[in-house]
């Protein structure tokens, strides 16, 4: 289904859409030494802030109502001390306070809510500021431009991004089908097509896209194939089930976007409710095909390289973060083995709940 906004490309679309929950959303001063300034650039054919103004001259995005500022800015009990200030009643809901305190003085609260947004922009200038070189931004503010907004979408502002979700959704159902029917490559040209239409440029730490789209083509089979030890005892139905869902997070590896494929995250919708029969998390458990998926496709580029001749396991010990190593993975830990002999990961005996977060690094010094 065509978009029926044609002045709008997809990208700005999907930029309109992060202000789509009839909640306040902060808009920032664009910060031309970020990465994200300049994949939105080339995505819109101009900088985020411009087309957030031409959002608000064309009524898409409007200024958040004083209220609605107030209640975003401010927490309950900093509320209760404009009241109190005022000798207004304290007690009731945070909306009911708002509407009081709006009521009561009008220009105080608009004056308070002006502090909160010319604190957040100066925060803003203070993190802008630890770039080498001066930002558009920050460039525009010193001649005297606008700093944070507060933001949401309009009426006719929320249809669009309705349309826009429906096109995402619609791309997202039609790969999934394609995946579903075993056609690998229409699903990937589906989101191909669709991330080109979009126009985001390649993230300098990410494979550009025909690279990506050979990594999908590699990585789907496997995922279907995937039968990793450490989910053995799970039922066949269920194995499907997060095969699938697996092969379709191997294919996000083609967005580019801003919402990275979340129209087909799988963890939210197909695995929710899967009884796998084990103590991990059914997260976990998808974690664990992917991760045999990146493995076998790992050894299988290391084999082709040839100079790497031997594979080092390694435990991933992050008390940090809660992750520490089982006893079994504890012992695989450094050990190296040549390529054709090392165990397959994630490691069968793994006995944390978790899953297996062990990781395989190629040694190229022959063993
Ligand atoms: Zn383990």
């Amino acid at each position: 289904m065509p978009i029926s906004y044609p002045e709008w490309s997809l990208a700005h679309c999907q930029l309109l859409s992060r202000f789509d929950q009839r909640w306040p959303r902060i808009a920032y001063p664009d910060s031309s030494n970020d990465w994200a300034y300049r994949r939105w650039k080339v995505a819109l054919g101009e900088s985020e802030r411009e087309a957030i103004e031409r959002f608000l001259n064309a009524g898409l995005l409007v200024y958040c109502p004083v209220p609605e500022q107030l209640d975003w800015g401010f927490t309950l009990a900093q509320l209760r001390g404009f009241l109190r200030e005022r000798g207004l009643k304290l007690s009731g809901k945070k909306v009911e306070i708002v509407d009081r305190l709006y009521r009561a003085d009008p220009a105080g609260m608009e004056r308070a809510c002006a502090v909160v947004l010319r604190e957040a922009t100066e925060r803003w200038i203070e993190w802008d500021r630890s770039s080498a070189t001066e930002s558009a931004g920050a460039a525009a503010l010193r001649r005297g431009g606008v700093g944070c907004l507060l933001l949401k979408c309009s009426e006719p502002g929320l249809r669009l991004v309705a349309e826009y979700m429906t096109v995402e959704e619609e791309m997202g159902r039609k790969a999934l089908d394609a995946l579903r029917s075993g056609d690998f490559e229409s699903a990937i040209s589906t989101v191909l097509a669709f991330e080109d239409e979009l126009g985001f440029p390649t993230n300098p730490m990410a494979p550009p896209p025909e690279m990506a789209a050979k990594v999908a083509r590699e990585e789907v089979p496997l995922a279907f194939a995937a039968n990793p030890t450490i989910l053995s005892g799970v039922s066949e139905d269920v194995m499907g089930c997060l095969r699938f869902a697996a092969a379709a997070c191997c294919l996000s590896v083609l967005c580019r976007g801003d919402r990275e494929g979340k129209c087909f995250v799988p963890d939210a919708d197909l695995i929710k409710g899967l009884k796998t029969g084990l103590k991990m998390e059914n997260e976990a458990a998808l974690h664990m095909i992917i991760r045999q998926v990146k493995f076998q496709r790992a050894k299988e580029t290391w084999k082709r390289m040839r100079v790497v001749r031997r594979v080092r396991l390694c435990a991933i010990h992050r008390p940090d973060l809660g992750l520490r190593p089982c006893q079994a993975c504890a012992e695989l830990d450094g050990r190296e083995w040549p390529i054709e002999e090392v165990p397959d990961l994630p490691y069968q005996y793994c006995t944390s709940k978790l899953g297996c977060r062990c990781i395989a690094i190629p040694i190229s010094r022959p063993g």
